[in-house]
């Protein structure tokens, strides 16, 4: 049965008309417009008591983090049939957003409202910004989606350290019965977080593990609420949609919206070109392989096609260095600073090394003890161990597309004996290379590249000397312009960043 939505109902005034209990620790939900959140609302909607609220939801946040990519799909889906409900029943909905690029710019609260009318699409500085001027696409880092922590979790972590300061609150969050595995890290994470803050800063809390209900009960129960099946809710280009939604659904889901496709196609295709490796899916393949292999995406990657012609192009120098890392022997036994390295520090033991030159006791006990072994022999030693790659992306040419290409050919015609022209084999992009191939490390590389503009120039500070110091080279090209000027660090005044609350005239938000 759907919920009434426009006037509050008899059920309601019952709630209403409970005894006043006394005032719990407020309720935090997050948001993400998907099934298992929405489903959570649906259900507190239903009986706020049974959930541990207040018969009116006064203690009740619901909280909304915009990334900027959402596909306008599930934008529609919660304006036209969740947030009539939220009206009705008046419950508190905040949404907020990164306020730019830099921690130090923030957090903006882009609506907070009881009579919220559309959810945002995007604020000032969306996931996309970031990609693209980046030249990436969503990445793991130490197994976390980076993207998450920047764009939800840090967010919403901020904005609930200046609404609740010190008090205690509720965090409720959608897993369902199928990922009890996924909450119980959660919860361990959260009492670190506890312990380490010498407070509880927050409970969380999981109603659909408590009702049991797995991801097909939680997709039929907002239908049976809300009269239409609920789309999966995931950014545009989100690689781990093998968690969020199935291949086939994600494509007939482009294939839908063949404009917000074609804006994903080109951000993996200026990463690729900057990176052969960084393709939406690593070394799983590209979107746009995947894409390739059914008929029906025809029209989608024409429409990508359609794009490339018609974007402004620039042709990127990029170069890159991966020099030599530490091993974990290394950090274990030396430390964090290694000033007599050994053999291992920068080059794996092999097993059999391990297994043969143990340190043992005096009864033939292995001892936990540093290595010995002096890597005499060559069947100790394994590979090499790779440090932090530094990469530098300099603009040097812009241009349509044509001609940005007919640079980067006409640069390895031109000098045949010093560059060599390779297409990419995943992307078929064609680069110069223009240093030598080398193997081993430390590992430097050097090509031009041409693909759509937009990519910020960028380099850590040290890169030229790095680069000279290990190729002897300097940079072929001259950039087009001055690498941007580090912003100066605002000093922090302690406490979580600031949080900013966006101007509104009217229905609109001005966010910038
Ligand atoms: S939906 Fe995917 S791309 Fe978007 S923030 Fe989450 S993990 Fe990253
Ligand atoms: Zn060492
Ligand atoms: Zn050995």
């Amino acid at each position: 049965m759907p919920l009434p939505a426009r006037t509050r109902t008899a059920v309601h005034a019952a709630r209403l008309a409970r005894p006043a209990v006394r005032r719990k620790r407020p309720t935090v939900l997050t948001w993400g417009l998907g099934a298992d959140s929405t489903a959570e609302i649906l259900m507190f909607l239903n009986d706020p008591v049974a959930h541990g609220l207040e018969p009116d939801m006064s203690d009740l946040v619901i909280v909304h983090a915009v990334t900027g990519d959402e596909f306008s799909d599930s934008l529609s889906f919660a304006d036209r049939l969740v947030l009539p409900l939220l009206r009705a029943w008046r419950v508190r909905l905040v949404q907020v957003c990164r306020g730019g690029p830099r921690d130090a710019d923030g957090v903006l609260v882009l609506d907070d409202s009881r009579a919220p009318r559309r959810i945002h699409a995007a604020g000032p500085w969306r996931l996309s910004d970031e990609l693209r001027t980046a030249g990436t696409v969503p990445m793991l880092a130490s197994g976390q989606r980076r993207c998450s922590i920047r764009f939800k979790g840090w967010v919403l972590d901020t904005w609930a350290a200046h609404e609740f300061g010190t008090e205690t609150f509720r965090r409720v969050i959608g897993y369902h019965a199928d990922e009890t595995g996924r909450a119980l890290k959660d919860s361990a994470i959260q009492d670190e977080l506890n312990t380490a803050a010498g407070r509880i800063i927050c409970e969380p809390d999981y109603p659909l593990i408590r009702a049991g209900m797995a991801r097909a009960a939680v997709e039929r129960y907002v239908l049976d609420n809300l009269g239409e099946m609920i789309l999966k809710s995931h950014c545009t280009m989100c690689p781990f949609t093998g968690v969020c939604s199935s291949r086939d659904l994600y494509e007939e889901r482009l294939r839908a919206h063949p404009a917000e496709a074609a804006r994903v196609l080109r951000m993996e295709y200026i990463s690729l070109a900057l990176n052969e490796r960084m393709s939406l899916y690593g070394p799983s393949g590209s979107l746009h392989q995947r894409l390739a292999e059914d008929g029906r995406n025809r029209p989608v990657l024409d429409a990508f096609q359609a794009d490339l012609e018609q974007t402004p192009y620039a042709v990127y120098e990029v170069r890159r260095i991966t020099g030599l890392g530490r091993t974990k022997d290394c950090r274990r036994w030396h430390g964090k600073d290694c000033t007599e390295p050994k053999w291992w520090c920068t080059q794996q033991r092999k097993p059999r090394c391990r297994r043969v030159h143990v340190i043992v006791d005096q009864d033939g006990a292995p001892v936990d003890a540093e290595p010995h072994c002096l890597g005499d022999d060559k069947r100790c030693r394994g590979a090499q161990q790779k440090g932090p790659t530094w990469r530098s992306v300099r603009t040097v040419y812009e241009a349509p597309r044509e001609r940005a290409e007919g640079f980067v050919t006409r640069f390895a015609e031109r000098y045949p004996e010093r560059a060599r022209l390779v297409a990419g084999e995943t992307s078929g992009i064609r680069r110069a290379h223009y240093l030598p191939e080398s193997e081993g490390l430390p590992h430097a590389e050097a090509f031009i590249v041409a693909a759509p503009a937009g990519v910020a120039d960028k380099q850590r500070p040290g890169f030229e000397e790095r680069w000279t110091e290990h190729t002897g080279a300097r940079p072929v090209f001259r950039p087009l312009r001055d690498l941007p000027k580090p912003a100066p660090r605002r000093r922090s005044a302690g406490g979580p960043a600031p949080l900013h609350r966006a101007k509104a005239a009217g229905n609109v938000a001005l966010t910038a």
